[in-house]
């Protein structure tokens, strides 16, 4: 069986690079939304809670009921706010207040200009009343930053904006509330953290997508994807290989399949410049629905153990190829 093996030294590595940005774990909220980027979502709130995480992000109600034990507080990107003890509910625009039952703690998204979800800056005075009204319980005001992952002023003026977001939530009397911006990339970049929590996702799976000038964070990858031998062969030089015949022994080569295909979510990539596996191994011919070929005999073969590098090869971002990763294939915690 493929396998997803799970490195627990360099999760908790990890995070404590990050703690020492935060100042303390107890700011980290680790983010397990969609699988905890396609790490288990079991597997890693078990290890998190472990660490001593109590904060954690999911995208929906579904997901906090699988790790509810594991956590004092789940906060719950894209559901409808209800009334939950632990659960508070991430309010994205007016209509979401309207929606939300009386008694649910939630927290405000604000949108400073990344234009996707969240309350318009205008608004949030309107919403701030509509909260009161509708007996919701204001916990936490956010904001989500569009390009903390580059150069440029961005990362800057949406600070700002949230700045004096805080300021006008504060003046409309409310107490103890959290506030939260940052992602993996704005607290790896900041050398002053001064907010409640940080919401980290990437950073903690291993990955620091910080363009070069930036001072980097030694990070270690948390994932590691095998494939297990199915059966070999040996191939006479010209004989193909796989759906279409794509690949041709250039000589006589023994090779094996094994148990990994774009049914599992791998990507089928581009049979002419083929992935390369992380021992050296092209792929040979076209990926199938459960099957590679490679030219092996062992009976593991390490797929990949840095998504960052895998995800080069496939044209893609370190987060697609792990989310992809299908929910069947089995975790093991190493
Ligand atoms: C996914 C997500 C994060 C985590 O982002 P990373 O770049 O993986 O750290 C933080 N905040 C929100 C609102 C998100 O949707």
């Amino acid at each position: 069986m493929a396998k997803i093996i799970i490195n627990r030294d360099n999760f908790y590595h990890n995070l404590n690079q990050i703690a020492l940005k935060t100042g303390s774990k107890e700011k980290i909220s680790i983010v397990l939304k969609d699988n905890a980027y396609g790490h288990g979502l079991e597997t890693m709130a078990s290890l998190a809670s472990e660490f001593g995480l109590t904060h954690a992000v999911v995208r929906n109600l579904k997901e906090a009921d699988r790790i509810r034990e594991k956590f004092d507080d789940i906060l719950v990107l894209g559901d409808r706010a209800v009334p939950d003890k632990q659960c508070v509910f991430t309010l994205n625009s007016l209509e979401d207040i309207a929606r939300a039952k009386p008694g649910a703690r939630v927290e405000l998204k604000v949108d400073t200009g990344m234009h996707r979800n969240g309350i318009a800056m205008d608004e949030v005075g309107d919403a701030l009343k509509q909260i009161g009204a509708r007996q919701l319980e204001l916990v936490g005001v956010m904001t989500h930053f569009r390009a903390a992952d580059e150069m440029g002023s961005a990362f800057f003026w949406q600070k700002k904006r949230f700045e004096s977001v805080k300021a006008k939530v504060r003046s409309a009397g409310f107490s103890d509330i959290r506030f939260h911006s940052h992602n993996s990339a704005a607290i790896l970049r900041s050398g002053s953290f001064d907010e409640d929590l940080v919401r980290v996702g990437i950073a903690a799976y291993g990955y620091d997508e910080l363009p070069d000038p930036f001072t980097p964070t030694p990070l270690k990858p948390v994932m590691q994807l095998v494939a297990s031998k199915v059966a070999t062969r040996r191939l006479k030089k010209g004989e193909r290989v796989g759906y279409g015949g794509d690949f041709a022994a250039p000589r006589d080569m023994t090779v094996s399949t094994y148990d990994l295909g774009y049914g599992d979510g791998w990507c089928r990539g581009n049979t002419f410049a083929p992935f390369v596996t992380a021992e050296g191994l092209p792929i040979l011919g076209r990926v199938s629905m459960d099957f590679i070929s490679v030219e092996s005999e062992k009976d593991e073969i390490v797929v990949f153990n840095d998504a960052q590098d895998a995800a080069k090869q496939l044209g893609t971002i370190s987060y697609e190829v792990m989310t992809a990763l299908s929910k069947d294939i089995e975790r093991v915690v190493v």
